[in-house]
């Protein structure tokens, strides 16, 4: 039995986080616990097979994905009971997270066995974390709906969401669900997309939804590998609430100065474009 275990006759289900492109960012203590747990348990055997390999790792292998989980929920139990630890991993990244699992640790927790996660690589932390958008708040969504219909539904629901929303997107979608978002939002929406993170092409591309289409159009490959989107849904409202602000001090300006000059004296106040308030003032008056 591993160390964390050392009070409990119970072996501990460890949740392995595995690298999601750079295999640099495996961590020792990951290695480590592959190497001692007595069984992994893995989302695709030959995947994990290949990282085992490169890491020089030799243990034990069975399958436990979307189809199987809850056959193999009894199985890690028994092993549990008995006293060995057993290691969950996924293809890439942080096992549930968009990823086979959770229906083996709320089982597991349900019954009182001890369930500990070894950190480690997460694309949409990754992908956050570098994205220049809100952090103290957002939600994940995790894959949207393939059809188009279902996507937009989802989306139009995110519309008084607080906070970045963030989802997982694939090169053969990417195109459609930017072009979704361009339909529900439309300029209204801020997007940052992490492509590859870790990987040799590694990109954040950023703007609206039509930004980000023009990129595509333009450069194709910008379309290839895998995606975190991220949306910034406060540009409206922040739209709005200048709006206001613009309006209240013009409107003070022009009970005593002319439009040209009131609007000259609120770009000056607010930062905005002259000829925007100028404009804005002629509403006014
Ligand atoms: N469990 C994983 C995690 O913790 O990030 C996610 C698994 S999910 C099946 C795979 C999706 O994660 C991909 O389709 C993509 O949206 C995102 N992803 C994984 N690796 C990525 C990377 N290197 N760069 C950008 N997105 C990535």
């Amino acid at each position: 039995m591993l160390p964390h275990s050392s009070t409990d006759v119970r072996g501990t289900l460890y949740i392995v986080a595995t690298p999601i492109g750079n295999l640099e960012d495996f961590s020792n203590r990951a290695q480590d616990v592959l190497k001692k747990v007595s069984h992994i348990a893995a989302e695709d055997t030959r995947h994990t097979k290949k990282l085992l390999n490169h890491f020089g790792i030799e243990n034990r292998l069975f399958a436990l994905h979307d189809h199987n989980e809850r056959d193999k929920a009894t199985y890690i139990e028994t092993l549990l009971a008995k006293g060995d630890d057993v290691a969950l991993v996924s293809d890439a990244g942080t096992p549930l997270i968009s990823d086979p699992g959770y229906h083996v640790v709320s089982y597991l927790r349900e019954k009182n066995f001890p369930v500990s996660p070894i950190p480690g690589p997460s694309a949409i932390i990754a992908a956050l974390c570098a994205s220049g958008l809100p952090t103290d708040k957002f939600f994940f969504q995790g894959f949207l709906p393939a059809k188009s219909n279902a996507r937009k539904e989802v989306m139009e629901s995110w519309k008084t969401q607080a906070g970045t929303v963030i989802f997982y997107e694939s090169t053969h979608r990417i195109y459609d669900s930017v072009t979704d978002a361009n339909l529900v939002f439309g300029d209204d929406a801020k997007l940052v997309l992490a492509r590859e993170i870790s990987k040799t092409f590694e990109t954040f591309l950023q703007g609206s939804p039509s930004d980000i289409l023009a990129k595509f159009d333009n450069d194709s490959n910008q379309m290839k590998g895998e995606f975190v989107v991220m949306l910034d849904l406060s540009v409206k409202e922040n739209k709005d609430k200048n709006l206001a602000e613009q309006t209240r001090i013009l409107k003070v300006l022009l009970e005593e100065l002319p439009v040209k000059q009131a609007a000259q004296i609120a770009a000056q106040i607010t930062g905005g474009k002259k000829n925007a308030l100028y404009q804005l003032a002629l509403t006014l008056v």
